[in-house]
């Protein structure tokens, strides 16, 4: 007997004729270069510098390579694709 196909979000069993669905989903940082003003060039880059420093230190390696690079991939019902889907079409999360 095989054994049971879970979903890897809801964690759910699906049934045997019900179609798996593997998500590929990538997020990383934007490759297009900032705009620069002349307001940008006039600051404190070295307070600035300091400051990103800091900030990277309490965050650790994981997750600043995280903000700038992440990837997954898992398999999801049939409920859980279509409930992706339709949020993924609509570009519109309920962030709150
Ligand atoms: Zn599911």
């Amino acid at each position: 007997m095989d054994k049971p196909r879970l979903c890897e979000n809801c964690g759910r069993q699906m049934d045997d004729e019900e179609i798996p669905y593997w998500v590929r989903l990538e997020i990383f940082a934007s490759p297009e270069p900032p705009t620069i003003t002349p307001e940008d060039l006039a600051q404190d880059h070295t307070g600035k510098l300091r400051a990103l420093i800091e900030q990277m230190e309490k965050l650790g390696p994981d997750e600043c390579q995280a903000q700038v690079y992440e990837a997954y991939r898992f398999v999801i019902c049939t409920k859980c694709r279509n409930y992706f889907h339709d949020h993924l079409k609509q570009r519109r999360l309920d962030l709150s």
